[in-house]
């Protein structure tokens, strides 16, 4: 039989999903909440009448599972947690995509498929209430820091491993579900783009490469507090003039690389406006998908802030306060998806994910992965303005589902 795929429906259940866990502000589906609860027994509900096995991991991870011939699985992402006030589409577009391509699926191999397909919820991507993204995914590639993990707090002080054991997770064994990736034989996952660059290219879906590695350090720079009024321009050691010039450099170091930089903070001491800057404490965030690219884009800011330190007889130090390096998605899935794209729309664009998401821990994990993104409009998400065509929306997850079958069938060595 010859099963297609329902893409309307899957839009209307995202309306769905929106009308019952948003509020006039957007989203609020923020995990470990009543109203993540409710999006998940909404979507256990929408699973009812499939062939399919359901269970949360030691992690709060929900798992689907439709067995299949082989147990060599097919495994498909996302998560239905969001940001306050987020968007309708971020995190559950994957999932709802998943149920789609499950019913597809089971209807076209009468509920037996060659290969087990497995639908995935991961548990509090966005780490929207104790500040530590991908918790789930990290816990089940094993990458997740405990010692970091057991002391983060929620703004009001209450634990992680507190709030965990609330939804019935037990926060030490967390790791142990890092068992279910062990027949993965390759990840997929659909994504709105959150970025503008489909948008202004005029395309609808694209190829994600991987995700971008991340260097972010505090660079605090410290001369001398002295009188704005009595102090020549000459005889100043003005932490803010090294930290100013900064600015464009970054700008500077992002075009010759091809990465992107920002300075998220500055913050001045003694912050007076009678007073030349003592020590002025900047923030720098640099990501490319080259490796080799990052190190020579942080040696460069290195180099500069030397230097504008020296010219303006200043020190400066630096401290790292997080690195994670690229992480390269599976080339020949990211074929498989390019042509998967091509068929549904004509045309594809290969690009990079400047934000990190639960695939990359699933590639980290040495998972063969693979992610497909569609055009965001504004460009914009976290944020209830977050929205894409609705036509897209049809054409992704058709493409989406092309790429399982292609996948199904690279997976059995079919390619
Ligand atoms: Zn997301």
């Amino acid at each position: 039989m010859n099963a297609s795929i329902d893409v309307k429906r899957t839009v209307a259940e995202l309306k769905e999903l929106r009308s019952l866990t948003s509020d006039e502000n957007g989203a609020q589906r923020v995990a470990f909440t009543e109203t993540w609860l409710r999006a998940r027994a909404w979507l256990r509900a929408k699973l009812e009448g499939l062939p399919v096995e359901i269970h949360v991991d030691e992690a709060g991870n929900l798992w689907t599972t439709l067995r299949g011939r082989s147990e060599r699985a097919l495994l498909i992402g996302g998560h239905m947690d969001s940001v306050p006030n987020g968007g309708w589409l971020d995190g559950c577009l994957n999932v709802l995509a998943g149920v789609g391509i499950l019913r597809r699926i089971s209807a076209q191999f009468g509920g037996e498929p060659p290969v087990t397909i497995r639908l995935v919820d991961w548990a509090d991507e966005e780490g929207a209430r104790f500040g530590k993204s991908l918790f789930g995914s990290s816990a089940c590639s094993g990458t997740l820091d405990m010692d970091e993990a057991r002391a983060l707090r929620d703004r009001d002080g209450v634990r992680l491993p507190d709030a965990l054991k609330a939804i019935g997770v037990d926060f030490e064994g967390v790791k142990k579900c890092g068992k279910e990736l062990k027949n993965a034989a390759a990840y997929l996952e659909l994504h709105i783009e959150q970025g503008p660059v489909l948008l202004d290219l005029g395309l609808p879906l694209g190829a994600v490469l991987g995700t971008f590695g991340v260097e972010r350090h505090a660079i605090t720079f410290r001369g001398q507090a002295a009188h704005s009024g009595s102090t020549p321009m000459n005889r100043r050691r003005d932490a803010f003039l090294a930290a100013a010039r900064m600015g464009p450099e970054i700008y500077r170091i992002a075009e010759r690389e091809g990465g992107v930089c920002t300075i998220g903070s500055c913050t001045t001491k003694p912050g007076i406006v009678t007073s030349v800057v003592e020590e002025c404490r900047i923030t720098l965030d640099q990501r490319h998908l080259d490796g080799a690219a990052l190190a020579r884009m942080l040696l460069a800011a290195r180099e500069a802030a030397g230097r504008f330190a020296g010219e303006g007889n200043v020190s400066v130090s630096w401290e790292r306060i997080w690195q994670i390096d690229p992480v390269l998605f599976n080339a020949g899935l990211i074929s498989l998806c390019e042509e998967s794209i091509r068929e549904t729309c004509g045309s594809v664009h290969r690009l990079p994910s400047g934000p990190l998401h639960d695939a990359a821990e699933v590639a980290r994990a040495g998972v063969p992965t693979v992610m497909m993104f569609v055009q965001s409009l504004h460009g914009i998400s976290h944020n209830k303005i977050e929205d894409t065509r609705e036509e897209h929306l049809e054409l992704c997850v058709r493409a989406f589902d092309g790429l399982a079958t292609k996948a199904m069938d690279w997976m059995s060595g079919g390619r």
